[in-house]
């Protein structure tokens, strides 16, 4: 079977015609060049107008690049037509295998930005035998086309989350849609203040921000005060992930001021280098990191107070009725306010001042899912890991759109990968 045989089974386009191909393995790198020309008769589009029109001359033959085959670098080879328009002059003419003046052809394009949600882009990169930046372009490529055909009906619950970026403590606003159907990000934005999230609703719509009968987020004043004017109809839900990282972090200040204290008074610090014991959920630990933990529960430290006062807290999530965990959550926090360990009262403090808000998970519980925000933010993450490269916002915007946004892609006759 002809090499143009397939190519015309797999990709055929209207008024153009494969024809010769040649092998060029003298080449720096192994070529396949596949020479492509127009139709007899067929007249071009004009690139401006895309209506046809007469052809005017032809330019010098040019190379598109193409999907690999066998190692081997691919080419689609064709002398542009320029198209005298009637309204637009002279013009070069639309071809159908790329876009403007790209020199990808589009399933290369499409074929490389898939890869890149299974890969890492240097990866991708390295084993098609192209650059970093043709595999960003791609990425680029797809996720505007997607963009531009965004379809945001039927979104009931979204999740505010934020996420550390760049130098100086940094942060990236992420907007997921987190809909028991659904979930995907749906906006992003640089910094946390109230300009980003004022700037998301400004996108979302107030017709949009009207229906929305959930929003999850954490509790960052500007976050709450923007949620509170633009989603009003909402049940604003306080995530439980972002909830109980407060508390992580207070344990690690204990555990912290502990290990300095013993070792100014000359004891042995044995909580140095237990951080993950009292972070972690007990059923989460390897075998040491158990005894560790259970050498450590023996003695009376306040760290070891602050874990217990944590882990009695994950029963709050368990209620059915608000008005037991409310109950709950009022006892909790005086017993903790007489734990005379600061940082545990000033989680209680902040739970007391969002008490309302905290109490609401119970109104929407079984509606919006446990752990959506958790579970998009962890894959953010994995984006950010993964991300070598992604020094600028724009790059890190593309990489997060083309891997959480589950962003339309067109139907081909056929799928390269
Ligand atoms: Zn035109």
């Amino acid at each position: 079977m002809q090499l143009t045989s397939i190519l015309n089974s797999i990709e055929k386009y209207k008024g153009f015609v494969y024809d010769e191909v040649i092998f060029d393995r003298k080449a720096f790198k192994k070529t396949l060049l596949i020479h492509v020309r127009p139709r007899v008769g067929s007249k071009g589009y004009c690139s401006g107008c895309g209506v046809k029109g007469r052809h005017y001359d032809t330019l010098a033959p040019r190379r598109f690049q193409y999907v690999p085959l066998w190692a081997i670098l691919v080419f689609l080879v064709y002398a542009m037509r320029r198209i005298d328009c009637r309204t637009c002059g002279v013009t070069v003419e639309m071809v159908p295998w790329a876009d403007g003046k790209k020199r990808m052809t589009r399933s290369f394009q499409w074929f490389l930005a898939g890869w890149a949600k299974r890969l890492c882009w240097s990866d991708v990169a390295a084993a098609f035998q192209t650059s970093w930046s043709t595999v960003y372009r791609a990425v680029e490529g797809a996720v505007e086309w997607g963009l531009a055909r965004h379809d945001l009906a039927d979104i009931t619950a979204i999740g505010v989350d934020e996420i550390h970026w760049g130098k100086a403590g940094g942060f990236l606003t992420l907007v997921y849609q987190i809909d028991g159907h659904r979930k995907r990000l749906l906006w992003i934005g640089q910094h946390r203040s109230k300009a980003t999230i004022e700037a998301f609703f400004k996108w979302y719509g107030k017709e949009r921000a009207a229906n929305l009968q959930f929003v999850c987020s954490d509790m960052w004043k500007p976050y709450l005060r923007a949620i509170a004017k633009r989603a009003s109809a909402a049940i604003h839900v306080l995530d439980r992930f972002h909830v109980m990282s407060h508390f992580s972090k207070a344990i690690d200040k204990v555990r912290a001021g502990e290990v300095k204290k013993m070792k100014s008074r000359g004891l042995n610090p044995v909580l140095k280098g237990s951080r993950w014991c009292w972070l972690k959920r007990p059923e989460n630990l390897t075998e040491t990191q158990g005894d560790t933990l259970k050498e450590l529960l023996r003695l009376n430290l306040r760290t070891v107070k602050s874990y217990l006062l944590k882990e009695d807290f994950n029963n709050f999530w368990e209620y059915t009725y608000r008005k037991s965990a409310a109950r709950f959550l009022d006892k909790w926090c005086s017993r903790t306010m007489y734990s005379k360990i600061d940082p545990m009262k000033d989680v209680a403090r902040m739970l007391r001042a969002h008490r309302d808000l905290l109490l609401n998970w119970f109104d929407a519980k079984g509606q919006v899912s446990v752990g959506s925000v958790e579970g998009m933010n962890n894959k953010a993450k994995t984006t950010t890991k993964k991300s070598y490269g992604f020094r600028t916002y724009k790059a890190i915007r593309v990489a997060y759109y083309h891997a959480l946004g589950d962003l339309p892609e067109p139907e081909f006759t056929h799928r390269f990968c």
